[in-house]
């Protein structure tokens, strides 16, 4: 979603967030201070799901605070959990996605790499790689080209996909997201697989 978010900034959808983030825009920078790091106490000490409505919530209120830059301004008190991220110097609130390996822990509140994968701590790195390993050729079955969906049965090989994303998701939550607790206060998870159609309410813990 924010890749599409980035790409199509004037997509229905997009239009659709923008509006919802109206009202933080009403907010003065100490009452968007207070509110997220209000929050970032809630979210201390558990893994969440990306499509949570309160982390939805936050990732708006989050991008008005990076652009106004909130964090730096030191206007309310952050809980003592949460360090600060290299790349914003907002508290570190890392996304686990599927291209971990390619992009390292993600910021919620910059969008840009938090921890890079080849500093992620080793015995929790082996775990993301073999099991962003094995998410990849279950993902790529939603971009074959015309001559791999004609040579295999297409229908089935995404049901299948999907299925396996679902379970593969599901271990990122379950067990994947909870170990990086070890490194953050609070981790949130990508729970969706839009490519293959595999929604949040899919992925069952
Ligand atoms: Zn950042």
């Amino acid at each position: 979603m924010l890749a599409a978010m980035a790409t199509n900034a004037d997509s229905p959808l997009d239009l659709l967030w923008k509006e919802y983030s109206l009202v933080f825009r009403e907010f003065d920078d100490t009452t968007l201070a207070r509110w997220l790091a209000q929050t970032l106490g809630q979210f201390a000490g558990r893994v969440w799901r990306q499509s949570h409505p309160l982390l939805g919530a936050y990732r708006l209120a989050a991008q008005l605070a990076h652009e106004r830059q909130i964090w730096l301004k030191r206007l309310a008190t952050v809980p003592a959990a949460y360090s600060a991220a290299p790349c914003c110097r907002a508290p570190a609130l890392p996304l686990l996605t599927r291209d971990v390996r390619e992009t390292g822990l993600i910021c919620q509140h910059c969008t840009e790499t938090l921890l890079p994968f080849d500093e992620i701590p080793a015995p929790i790195r082996g775990e993301l790689e073999t099991w962003a390993a094995r998410y990849e050729p279950v993902h790529a079955v939603a971009h074959w080209d015309d001559s791999q969906r004609k040579a295999a049965d297409y229908d089935r090989a995404a049901e299948n996909a999907a299925e396996e994303a679902e379970r593969l998701l599901a271990q990122a939550g379950r067990n994947l997201a909870v170990k990086l607790l070890e490194l953050y206060a609070a981790v949130v998870w990508e729970d969706q697989d839009d490519c293959l159609e595999v929604r949040p309410e899919d992925v069952r813990l």
